[in-house]
């Protein structure tokens, strides 16, 4: 699917400074390298199960299929994973990559601060030094996140630059890594950023959609009729999404709808009209921009899909009409969130409960013979105050009468 330098159709590449340039080559080197060596991929494939719970199971929801009298609906279970979400499969991976170019000290930029989290533990199980940046006013509202990061022993760095959120994080990150290129690497945590990082990540996230195709056909003896994953930066959607690549199977990617894509306010780059192709944080693809380039404010109840930019895989693949994506709103989320716990006991992240509400939608409208898989790309645990308040004021008064009419109907 790559072409040369990390294209992916016009999209991609690698948009970085003079003084990084060397350090790149060199991870473009090593991660060839461990891709061409089969043992690479088998010790990967050991810490992961013998780390964090691989492989992960993909659960028959069986009251969920009742309930819509449509599809069989299985959920593949990436909430598992050790820190709770498919994190873990990235930051391993890179960890482990780490250690083959001989450097000893990680640095992440963090948003919500799970990425933070994920690699804090990483770094403390391979015996890394560890820096993590983040936006001040991300530091303040992500308090327990930063709690646990420096518990693991990483050093949190409050950003006060600009508006103080995930890019001036992400700016004073490659600041760090130009100074102290030799001993560190920097441990992107999504399919985003210049070459070879949505190659890199993606390559790591392929053993959910590994997995899931060998389950699927274990249990039914046939692929699903659809696969359904959030998209955020837009690792677990291509993760889960490349088993199933060259299969007549379709491919449903749901980003944040918000508050309504109408309204403006929201984190939609491929399913809405409001992005526009450009050149950002080291690659291109679409981002959330005025006109003039500036990045435009973005909205989702879910922290984790609140993002500008998106994989330039996904939006070639969109391009290719190989994937199709949708928007979900803030209150379809928590409206499916609520009925998966009900219905099947599971807690999905706010971000997976994306995916589940694009499925539910579609669910009535296909039979009994067809088959789902939707990604739970992680547990919903660190959305208990998110949660808690969504369903505490008025709105939740609303959503219950409206669930109300739901069932009387
Ligand atoms: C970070 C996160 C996402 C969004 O990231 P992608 O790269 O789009 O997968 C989705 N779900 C969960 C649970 C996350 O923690």
């Amino acid at each position: 699917m790559m072409t040369e330098k990390g294209y992916y159709g016009e999209f991609g590449g690698a948009y970085i400074p003079e003084i990084l340039v060397a350090t790149f080559q060199q991870l473009v080197t090593a991660f060839n390298k461990a891709k061409a060596d089969p043992v690479f991929w088998e010790e990967y494939e050991n810490i992961m199960s013998t780390y964090s719970c691989r492989p992960t199971p993909l659960t028959f929801a069986e009251n969920l299929t009742k309930y819509f009298a449509g599809p069989r609906i299985y959920i593949k279970r990436e909430d598992l994973n050790h820190t709770g979400a498919h994190k873990a499969n990235n930051v391993i991976g890179q960890g482990l990559l780490v250690k083959r170019m001989g450097k000893n000290r990680v640095i992440a930029e963090t948003g919500a601060g799970q990425h933070g989290v994920a690699t804090a533990t990483m770094a403390a199980k391979f015996g890394f030094g560890c820096t993590i940046y983040m936006g001040e006013v991300d530091v303040d509202r992500q308090r327990p996140n930063v709690f646990w990061m420096e518990r693991l022993g990483a050093r949190v760095i409050p950003v006060r630059d600009g508006t103080r959120i995930l890019k001036d994080a992400i700016n004073e990150a490659l600041r760090d890594w130009a100074g102290h290129m030799d001993d560190t690497h920097y441990v992107l945590g999504t399919a985003c950023g210049a070459h070879p990082f949505p190659e890199m990540v993606s390559y790591f996230q392929s053993i959910i959609g590994q997995e899931a195709r060998r389950q699927i056909m274990d249990r039914e003896g046939r692929l699903p009729n659809r696969v359904y994953a959030c998209v955020g930066g837009g690792s677990n959607a291509l993760g889960v999404f490349s088993g199933f690549i060259d299969d007549p199977v379709e491919l449903i990617g749901v980003e944040a709808g918000g508050k309504g894509l109408e309204t403006g306010r929201h984190a939609s780059r491929l399913a809405s009209k409001d992005a526009t192709p450009g050149v950002a944080q080291g690659y291109k693809t679409y981002f959330l921009q005025n006109n003039e380039g500036q990045m435009k404010e973005t909205h989702s109840v879910a922290a984790g899909l609140d993002y500008i930019g998106v994989s330039p895989i996904l939006a070639s693949l969109r391009e290719k009409k190989r994937v199709r994506f949708e928007a979900a709103t803030d209150e379809e989320v928590l409206e499916a969130f609520s009925l998966t716990l009900e219905k099947e006991g599971l807690i999905p992240a706010l971000e997976s409960s994306h995916a589940f509400a694009q499925a539910f939608k579609e669910a009535p409208a296909l039979g009994e013979d067809d088959i789902i898989i939707i990604n739970q790309s992680g547990r919903g645990d660190k959305d208990i105050f998110t949660v808690a308040d969504a369903f505490s004021d008025l709105e939740w008064i609303k959503f219950i009468q409206k669930k109300a009419e739901k069932y009387d109907a």
